[in-house]
Order: structure tokens, then C-alpha cells, then sequence
């Protein structure tokens, strides 16, 4: 009797486990370089993929930005023979200045905030997020320059606004005449939250506690008031971007930071994962460099050092935990992206820091992972420790 209850017993462990843990399936990243000729050739990227198609189930392909239509003809008649989807990887408030003139943003004060090279050629300049001409040359692009190329979707990327990058005056955006109406209509006065910053200074950003799934609490009524008003601004805009491009029959994915930070750029997760198939949370615990969640709350407290309240996070897996936890209420695909390139110096990853990161995103019934932020350089055993 003791034997067979035992058995059931592992039985219905075996079959809990099942329910719990399905198969992850992933999505990768080919970056080409920017508009320009592409920094791979066809052939290679196809190639790439199969072999990593081989070791792990591959759900689709994000790839872009170059102009060249014909790499992505070739390698969608590929994709397509395996069944994976192909989606453009598309910037859209930054970095399309070689294709279309934009607005950029301006900070409260009507300057447009410095600029941030991380390495040459790393210039972010951000693009107003509310002019109609800006939104259109997203649409344009799309349609101008990739709607014969047989891709299934779009992946938006830079739907945001400046970080902290550019200290405290990238956050304090977009100040222009088109976006003060727009904080009006939300009830938010940009000259008080001018007045309110002069008056405070670093102490505008004090918070008074953070819980994962309410993000940090400002102290600050105006400041709190603000930055509602700027997720629901900056993600409206990309929310109608995401109805735009559903309305051409594409599937929509958005390249989004960890929710700890979202507020700070603009970016609303209620708003977003409404309108978008599936989000990728960036939550990068070993990147130093901007969207790295270390780096960028460093940047938050250096950028503004007489700030209260703000703990000390370490980006162990308890954090990762806390940012899971945080998007578990939203209903869209959930794939967070992970980084599996290396770099000795500002990505220091390693095969059981990949593993680690999918065992905690499957613990919480997502859908899978995508694997961050260039298949084609990524070392082989940061993909093979993933396979099934
Ligand atoms: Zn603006």
C-alpha cells in the first residue's frame, strides 16, 4: 500500500512538472549593422540559423536594419521552408535619421539632450514621440522600404524616449509644443513640472519604497503625475503603431526595458502588451552598457545623486525573479530577452548564466526566450547549454 501511494505520489509530481514546465521555444536576433550594406552575407546568416536550429527550437528570426531588400529575400525563403517567422527589426524614436527627417525630442528646457557613444557610431539621438510626421516615417519606412521583402512582423525597437543616459534631461521629455498639449490633456502642466524640478532638484525623483509588481513610488506628487502621464503618452504612440502595422497583417513585437525601469522611458506595460503579440523585457543582468538593468539604475543615481530611497539591487537571480513576477499579469507573448553574446569587458556571460535566466523564465510559464542581440556572434556553448 505504502509502495503504491509512493508511486502515485511521483506520479502526479511527474505530471505537475509537466503542466508547469512546457518547452521554451526562442526567438533570435540577427543585427546586420545599420542601414548600410549588410555586415553578413545571406548565406551566412542562413547557415547560422540552421545550425542553431539544430540545437534549439527557433520560433522566429528579428533582423535588420540595412536597406539591402535581397538578404532578407533570401533569408525569409529559407525561414519560411523551416517555419519560422521572419520580423523586421525596426528603430523607431531613434536612430532613422539616414531615412526620414524627424522631430527630435527636447527636454523641458528646449534642448535636445546630449548625445551618448558608448562606442563610435553609437550616437542616440530620440525623435519626438507624439509629432503625427514622426509616426508617419515609422509607417514609411515599413512601407517605402521593407513591405515587399516577405517579412511576417515588425519587432519595434527604441519605443521610448531617452534614459538616463543623457542624465536627468533625457528622462524630463519630450518638452515640445505638441507634447505639452498632450501632458495638458493627461492634466499635467509642464511648466509646473519645470517649476517643481528648479524648486527640488535631485529630491524631484525621491521615491518612498518599490514593490516589483507597483515599481517605485515617488514622493514627489508632481513627479508621480508625470511620469503616469509620460507612459501613457509615449506608449499611446507606439500602441497606435502596433494597430497600424496588425492593420497590414504583420505580427507586432516590442523591445522594452525591465519593468523597474519602464516609467522612466515612457513605457506603460498595461498600455503596450494590449496592443502588442509579444514583448521582450530586456533583463540583462550582465550588461554593462545601456539597457544592462545594473547599468542603467546606476546611471538613475549618478545622474541624480541627491535622489532618496532608492535601494540597492543586485542583479542576482532573486532580481530576475522580481522582474518575471513583475510582467506576469500582462496577457501577450512573453519572451524576455536574454544576452548570450560575450564581451570580456561590458557583457561577461557565460553558459550558466544563460541557463540560469531560461530555468527562471519557464519557472513562471512564459513562452520562451529571446536570445540577445546578435546570433551571428554569439559563442556556440551560450547556445548549446539551452538545448532540450
Ligand atoms: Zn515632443
Amino acid at each position: 500500500m505504502k509502495q503504491t501511494l509512493k508511486l502515485l505520489a511521483a506520479l502526479f509530481v511527474a505530471v505537475a512538472c509537466q503542466n508547469t514546465e512546457k518547452q521554451a521555444s526562442y526567438i533570435v536576433q540577427v543585427s546586420l549593422g545599420d542601414w548600410n550594406q549588410p555586415d553578413y552575407t545571406a548565406q551566412s546568416v542562413v547557415s547560422r540559423i540552421d545550425s542553431v536550429a539544430n540545437l534549439i527550437p527557433v520560433e522566429k528570426v528579428i533582423i535588420g536594419w540595412s536597406l539591402d531588400k535581397d538578404i532578407y529575400k533570401e533569408v525569409g525563403t529559407y525561414l519560411h521552408s523551416k517555419d519560422i517567422k521572419m520580423l523586421l527589426w525596426l528603430p523607431v524614436f531613434a536612430e532613422t535619421e539616414a531615412v526620414c527627417d524627424n522631430q527630435p525630442a527636447v527636454d523641458l528646457w528646449g534642448n535636445v539632450p546630449a548625445n551618448y557613444d558608448l562606442t563610435a557610431g553609437e550616437g542616440f539621438r530620440f525623435n519626438c514621440p507624439t509629432k503625427p510626421e514622426n509616426l508617419e516615417n515609422v509607417l514609411g519606412i515599413y512601407d517605402r522600404l521593407f513591405a515587399d521583402c516577405g517579412f511576417d512582423g515588425v519587432f519595434m525597437d527604441r519605443v521610448r524616449s531617452q534614459s538616463f543616459v543623457s542624465g536627468v534631461s533625457g528622462v524630463l521629455s519630450c518638452g515640445c509644443p505638441s507634447c505639452r498639449e498632450r501632458f495638458l490633456q493627461e492634466g499635467v502642466d509642464l511648466e509646473v513640472v519645470k517649476a517643481e524640478w528648479d524648486a527640488c532638484g535631485d529630491e524631484f525623483l525621491s521615491v518612498s519604497g518599490y514593490t516589483p509588481e507597483e515599481g517605485f513610488t515617488f514622493t514627489n506628487a508632481t513627479a508621480a503625475d508625470f511620469f503616469k502621464a509620460k507612459g501613457h503618452i509615449v506608449s499611446g504612440s507606439v500602441a497606435s503603431l502596433c494597430d497600424s502595422l496588425h492593420a497590414r497583417g504583420l505580427e507586432v513585437g516590442l523591445d522594452l526595458y525591465a519593468p523597474f525601469m519602464a516609467p522612466f522611458v515612457g513605457q506603460d506595460y498595461s498600455i503596450l502588451t494590449a496592443h502588442a503579440d509579444f514583448i521582450k523585457p530586456m533583463l540583462y543582468r550582465k550588461t554593462f552598457a545601456p539597457a544592462g538593468m545594473g547599468f542603467e539604475y546606476d546611471l538613475l543615481k549618478k545622474a541624480a545623486p541627491g535622489a532618496q530611497g532608492y535601494p540597492t539591487f543586485e542583479m542576482d537571480v532573486d532580481f530576475l525573479e522580481s522582474q518575471l513576477k513583475a510582467m506576469e499579469p500582462y496577457a501577450c507573448g512573453k519572451f524576455p530577452g536574454v544576452e548570450i553574446n560575450y564581451r570580456a569587458e561590458i557583457a561577461p556571460t557565460s553558459p550558466e548564466y544563460v541557463t540560469e535566466s531560461l530555468q527562471a523564465i519557464m519557472s513562471h510559464g512564459f513562452d520562451g526566450a529571446v536570445l540577445s542581440w546578435n546570433i551571428m556572434e554569439a559563442p556556440v556553448p551560450h547556445i548549446e547549454c539551452l538545448r532540450p
